[in-house]
């Protein structure tokens, strides 16, 4: 099996999905905290205390529900991220779920909670 992730492979993303959701959950706290507060306009809140990557897209635009479905989002791959930890206790990881081929590394160095391969990732995108 000449794919097969090396254990140091493993440990690498390991850290890296462990990495991702302490950040991710530091973000979903904070946006939670600023949902919260913008459901209570009688609160001394400070509305330019948005998280960063919610400022690169414009705090004009931000509303409540912007902020929602970005925690949606955010809880979505918090769940990916547990997944792929599971998997990597399991021994299944880097393996496409579709077509049982190996991720190729750069796919999972960019996205290491991923069970797909880019090819099964394009065609279910294109499937929609
Ligand atoms: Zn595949």
């Amino acid at each position: 099996m000449p794919h097969e992730l090396k254990p140091e492979d493993l440990g690498t993303y390991r850290e890296s999905l462990l990495n991702l959701q302490a950040r991710l959950r530091g973000d979903l706290d904070q946006m939670t905290d600023e949902a919260l507060r913008r459901g209570q306009p009688d609160s001394s809140g400070n509305l330019s205390n948005v998280p960063l990557h919610m400022a690169d897209v414009g705090t004009e635009n931000y509303d409540q529900e912007f902020t929602l479905s970005l925690i949606e989002n955010e809880q979505d791959t918090l769940g990916q991220i547990h997944e792929a930890l599971g998997r990597i206790d399991a021994g299944t990881y880097g393996k496409c779920e579709e077509c049982e081929e190996m991720i190729a590394k750069p796919r999972l160095q960019a996205l290491p909670y991923t069970k797909h391969c880019i090819k099964c990732a394009r065609e279910m995108e294109s499937r929609g």
